[in-house]
């Protein structure tokens, strides 16, 4: 059984640092996604799901294990077909515009074998500005350096990907993602198996890209402190639970609907 533990009074802090503004009606700069169904042969892994990503806030998208999670999240760019609805960005779909999209996967999903140094993967996050084929430019390789600067891991620079601890290599890919220099920013799971050290500087960096307005939206499990990070999320079990600002969707019921007995809820941390 899963304890939930924080408090209101836990949040305060961060709400000096962060003020939480009402969640903004969408808009052309926002994210919609309407209606989206996905099956996997017969298994219906999301079904009719409506929600809306908007610019300049952190967006985390929450549930248990097997909710749906990853799949909403590659529904949005056309990395799995869906069955029904739409997700549109400025009025067009979304997978007609992906390099808007910077895209880190789960770590499970990323092949750490592959002999790439950090230099290497980082500068992969240049090939759509520059084109196969082509050598990189010297703004390429300044974005590159700065994005890898911005994550601490300069003195790596390199290094095998696969010689690093995994909150190293989250960095270098959140580099890379840097490097795209995307208008939206999706990470599936980025906290996993990292060190505290990394995750502060992960949502750091999210916080500056919010701050320029970017969309950054971010899928994780974990509904421990960290979850008071995020300014709105989409709370998931296949069906959409709960969507709004953390306040809204962080009630008891909404917990309980999402995460049923497995959640054993100690005090509201909306
Ligand atoms: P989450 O990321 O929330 O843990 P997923 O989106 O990975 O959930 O999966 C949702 C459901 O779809 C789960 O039941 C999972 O087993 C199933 N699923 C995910 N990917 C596939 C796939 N490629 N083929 C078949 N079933 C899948
Ligand atoms: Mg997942």
């Amino acid at each position: 059984m899963r304890t939930v533990n924080f408090s209101l009074e836990a949040n305060s802090s961060f709400d000096r640092v962060y003020p939480q503004k009402d969640t903004a009606i969408a808009t052309t700069a926002s994210i919609n996604i309407a209606h989206v169904g996905v099956y996997y042969r017969t298994q219906e892994a999301l079904r009719d799901v409506n929600c809306v990503v908007n610019p300049g806030k952190l967006t985390g998208i929450f549930g248990p294990n097997g909710a749906g999670k990853s799949t909403l999240m590659k529904a949005m760019l056309g990395l799995v077909p869906v069955s029904s609805g739409t997700v549109l960005y400025q009025g067009k779909s979304l997978m007609q515009q992906l390099e808007k999209v910077a895209y880190v996967p789960q770590r499970s999903q990323i092949d750490w074998t592959y002999p790439a140094t950090v230099w290497d993967v980082v500068m992969m996050g240049r090939v759509k500005k520059t084109g196969w084929l082509r050598s990189f430019s010297a703004v390429s390789r300044q974005v590159a350096k700065n994005a890898i600067e911005r994550v601490g891991m300069s003195q790596y620079q390199n290094r095998p990907i696969g010689q690093l601890s995994g909150g190293q290599q989250q960095r270098v890919f959140l580099a890379r993602a840097l490097a795209q220099q995307a208008d939206i920013f999706c990470f599936d799971e980025p906290f996993v198996g990292i060190d505290q050290k990394t995750q502060s500087v992960i949502f750091q960096v999210f916080r500056e890209l919010a701050a320029e307005n970017k969309i950054v939206l971010v899928v994780n499990h974990d509904l421990g402190e960290s979850i008071t990070h995020f300014d709105d999320l989409i709370l998931l079990n296949c069906e959409l639970i709960a969507t709004g600002s953390r306040q809204e969707v962080l009630t008891e019921q909404n917990l309980m609907s999402a995460y049923g007995g497995k959640v054993m809820y100690h005090a509201d941390a909306a």
